[in-house]
């Protein structure tokens, strides 16, 4: 039921669609699924611009084939610290890479990629092409049809507003179907057999495949009840909001804040970005404190990045002036100075 909700999102079969877990463990998931090492294709292709725990999750993948990260660990470096250029993406995918794990939206710049040219090189090169779409899904519509990646992982507390501890998602390709994978638990077993307690596993037909214990209700529940909202919004109204949202926000920052040191991190192209502005400060830290102060929640990414993500289904573009012209005062006045510079952690 939820995966029938959420295929529209990504324009999948609900079949190839499940819901359990973290990213991090589907990501654990998908790659050992997908990461068979042999003696010349082992390594993991991977950004330097990815969220950590993305990167943790594919060296244990790595570790627990008896390899080395420091080699098998293949990374591509980003030009300006902000972004990657699709043609070195490209470009590093070469025979000895197995596996690609990339972000469709970079987490602190917003940067989108072009997931269907970096997909079709995976698949004509012989690699295996998964994408992070932590910062993706719920905001920009995707259409796998199209991109065809071999397989895919995301939380539904971001931009899927289903809060925090609901259930991240998980697509499988189903060119994939019936492949063998090193995971298994009893909810992916057959649902005919599943009850027969049979020590030996009998693979479902579908992505259900991939599923490991009992569905965790609790957390699946607020998932269903916040697809049911995109059902009514339509996933392609919420993208056209959003793109206005951020291109008025960019706006706004160049006209008021370029004076006072703030400056756009995000592609300024409508194809190029997600539904987050990076707004740049050397005193980004201490700036995002002021603005939990005025009842304003940004994100905060080192080194200088206040993450505004304006959402479409609620937001209003008199709350974005308002943010704004609150940046512009604690700017002007310089009320972060009596701020600590000392992080906190995410409460
Ligand atoms: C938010 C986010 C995560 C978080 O992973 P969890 O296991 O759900 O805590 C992982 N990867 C990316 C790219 C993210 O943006």
């Amino acid at each position: 039921m939820i995966a029938q909700r959420t295929a529209p999102l990504i324009n999948a079969m609900p079949e190839e669609i499940i819901h359990m877990g973290t990213i991090t463990s589907n990501i654990l998931q998908g790659i050992n699924t997908f990461y068979q090492p042999t003696k010349d294709r082992y390594r993991i292709l991977v950004d330097e611009l990815n969220f950590p725990s993305d990167i943790y999750a594919v060296k244990s993948m790595i570790t627990s084939r008896g390899l080395n990260p420091e080699d098998a660990l293949k990374v591509i470096r980003s030009r300006d610290g902000r972004t990657l250029d699709e043609k070195d993406v490209v470009a590093a995918m070469t025979d000895d890479v197995a596996v690609a794990w990339l972000p469709s939206v970079l987490y602190r710049s917003a940067q989108l990629l072009d997931m269907a040219s970096v997909s079709s090189a995976g698949r004509r090169r012989g690699i295996f092409v998964g994408w992070s779409m932590a910062h993706s899904i719920g905001s920009v519509p995707h259409d796998f049809r199209h991109i065809e990646p071999d397989f895919a992982v995301w939380c539904t507390y971001k931009y899927v507003n289903a809060g925090p501890g609901a259930n991240a998602g998980m697509f499988i390709n189903r060119r994939h179907f019936g492949r063998k994978h090193g995971f298994q638990g009893w909810f992916g077993n057959r649902d005919a057999t599943q009850f027969a307690m049979r020590h030996h596993y009998d693979p479902d037909v579908d992505a259900n495949n991939w599923l490991l214990g009992t569905h965790t209700i609790f957390s699946l529940y607020p998932v269903y009840g916040a697809l049911k909202i995109f059902e009514e919004a339509g996933i392609h109204r919420v993208r056209e909001v959003s793109l206005q949202m951020t291109s008025y926000l960019m706006y706004l920052i160049d006209a008021r804040l370029g004076q006072y040191g703030f400056r756009v991190g995000t592609p300024r192209e409508d194809h190029r970005r997600g539904g987050h502005v990076a707004c740049e400060h050397d005193e980004a830290y201490r700036i995002s404190a002021v603005l939990r102060e005025y009842k304003i929640i940004p994100d905060f990414r080192e080194p200088n990045v206040i993450r505004l993500a304006p959402v479409a289904l609620y937001n209003t573009y008199e709350e974005i002036y308002k943010v704004v012209r609150i940046m512009e005062k604690i700017a002007k006045e310089k009320i972060y100075e009596s701020f600590s510079r000392s992080r906190a952690t995410v409460v």
